[in-house]
């Protein structure tokens, strides 16, 4: 008879870990506590709009690409991609912009604009960012992160000192532009990661993946990638009960028995939780069984969280791209208001998404459909006036940058921030995002895929290997189970 494996969630990193266990021969069950999948990125539909209402940037196709091929079959299959060009606009001031092209030759023309003599420099700067990208999925992306053995590929760390990958991103990116706008541009890939001062420059891997790789969008919406996912679990005879929380595990002889729920309990032989960390570690178990002390948590330092409004508009709004980034804040001060001194930001880089700019379904004819967020602090205190304060502030905003009035034409808004993401996912401390991606909070030191105490107990999702981000939470499920398929001593049909 097959092993049962119950998985805790149907984020990308749930759906990703049961579609593979179900490949491997498993009975798998999935638990989620919303009424539908998709956890951070879920989908939602009001007054004739619909929002993604977590990721916009469709980054890195080829690993969705090879998600789909492990299973037999296409991104094509599911849903149609369509590379932006521009990849996105960026805003500095009223009419001071820069779109970012996504042909090379237009790339270099446009840094050449912006400082003489920066072209030959971005070459250099993207033939290094490659190397690191080249090596990293090879070497380091796909590793379940137990020991440092695993990391120890001589080519990766002469790799990485080569290129400098243990200096801060911040610091390397300075060393070789001046001019204000492109170090906005070449910090921006990792805002969502954490400081780019504690970040290192390994992680310029990600300016790769946006200016070499590009920005891509699955016609219908990312949640097209959610769809695509329970239709793959759905062949694999994967069952899915909606509105089940998981407040318990219940532990026998050392090992888990049964997700408790209730008064439902759940059994399985193996138990595979892509809720966040913390709250499965402590308190879905007794301390004692717990990988980390709160302690550890209380020390981690978590990536922003984010105050996102959804907001239907009833007229086109032409300054606006499908992706735009507002910047006027002085980002070192704005990284001390989200790391240091955890406090609202006085003048937030801001990010609005406009779907419906490539995709007229999203909102009804002559309207946009604007997600507009700002990345905050962890762990503030989210309550309606500081939504309101924020709104007003963010529309303004907006209607100087793009020189047209908003405010009259909004037909729907609703506010997301910290207290919604824990109500909905369990978040710790409210994040959005996971770990910061600091050099202490990579690799092996992140957060372990294995309960040392209870053999049949795994963690998956943006808090373990590899990280956060959509791509790299569908590696995080396949990492997870090939854990469980080799504890069970590789048990196949
Ligand atoms: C606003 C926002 C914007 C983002 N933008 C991008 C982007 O543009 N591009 C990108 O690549 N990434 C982006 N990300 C990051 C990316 O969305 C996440 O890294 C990824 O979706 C996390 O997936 P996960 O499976 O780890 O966790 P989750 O999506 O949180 O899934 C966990 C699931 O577990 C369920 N669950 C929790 N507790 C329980 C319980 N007790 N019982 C049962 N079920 C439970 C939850 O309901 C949820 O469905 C963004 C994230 C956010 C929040």
């Amino acid at each position: 008879m097959a092993s049962k494996a119950i998985v805790l969630g149907s984020g990308f990193s749930g759906l990703s870990s049961a579609a593979y266990l179900a490949k491997h021969g498993f009975k798998v069950d999935i638990l989620e506590q919303c009424s539908t999948s998709g956890g951070r990125a879920r989908r939602m539909e009001s007054h004739g709009f619909t929002f993604d209402m977590g990721p916009s940037w469709y980054w890195m196709p080829e690993i969705f690409e090879k998600f789909f091929l492990n299973f037999g079959y296409q991104t094509s299959d599911f849903y149609k991609l369509k590379r932006l060009d521009p990849s996105y606009r960026m805003f500095f001031a009223k009419d001071n912009y820069i779109d970012i092209p996504s042909k090379p030759k237009e790339l270099y023309q446009l840094f050449e604009s912006i400082e003489k003599g920066s072209s030959k420099k971005l070459k250099k700067f993207l033939a290094d960012a490659h190397r690191k990208y080249a090596f990293v999925m090879k070497n380091a992306v796909y590793k379940p992160g137990f020991s440092a053995l695993e990391y120890l590929d001589l080519r990766l760390l002469t790799g990485l000192f080569y290129t400098k990958s243990v200096r801060s991103l911040s610091s390397y990116v300075r060393s070789l532009f001046k001019e204000p706008r492109l170090m906005h541009l070449l910090e921006f890939p990792v805002l969502f990661l954490g400081a780019s001062k504690d970040i290192p420059a390994l992680y310029t891997l990600m300016n790769y993946a946006d200016l070499k790789l590009g920005t891509w969008y699955p016609q219908g919406g990312m949640y097209k990638i959610v769809e695509a996912m329970l239709e793959i679990c759905r062949k694999l005879d994967v069952e899915i009960t909606y509105n089940v929380k998981v407040d318990q595990l219940d532990i026998l002889k050392n090992k888990v028995i049964a997700a408790h729920s209730g008064h439902r309990n759940f059994y399985a032989d193996y138990f595979v939780s892509s809720a966040d960390y913390q709250y499965t570690d402590r308190q879905m178990l007794p301390a004692k069984f717990s990988n980390y002390s709160e302690k550890y948590w209380d020390s981690r330092v978590l990536a922003p969280s984010a105050l996102t409004f959804f907001i239907g508009v009833n007229k086109k709004l032409p300054k606006l791209l499908h992706h735009n980034l507002f910047f006027e804040a002085d980002t070192d001060y704005y990284a001390e208001e989200i790391y240091k001194k955890p406090v609202w930001p006085e003048s937030p880089a801001m990010y609005v998404s406009v779907s419906s700019k490539s995709d007229p379904s999203t909102a009804p004819e002559g309207s946009e459909n604007l997600v507009v967020l700002i990345p905050v602090a962890p762990n503030l205190e989210d309550h309606g006036r500081v939504r309101e304060y924020y709104f007003d502030m963010l529309i303004g905003k907006l209607e100087s940058y793009t020189g047209t009035s908003i405010r009259e034409n909004i037909v729907y808004h609703r506010s997301y921030a910290h207290s919604d993401f824990i109500k909905d996912y369990n978040s710790y401390k409210g994040n959005a995002f996971g770990l910061a991606n600091t050099l202490k909070q990579s690799g092996i030191f992140k957060p372990k895929i294995k309960n040392k105490n209870l053999p049949n107990l795994f963690y998956t999702g943006q808090f373990t290997v590899p990280g956060p981000g959509v791509p790299f939470t569908i590696i995080s499920g396949e990492i997870v189970a090939q854990q469980v398929f080799k504890a069970s001593g590789g048990y196949k049909n």
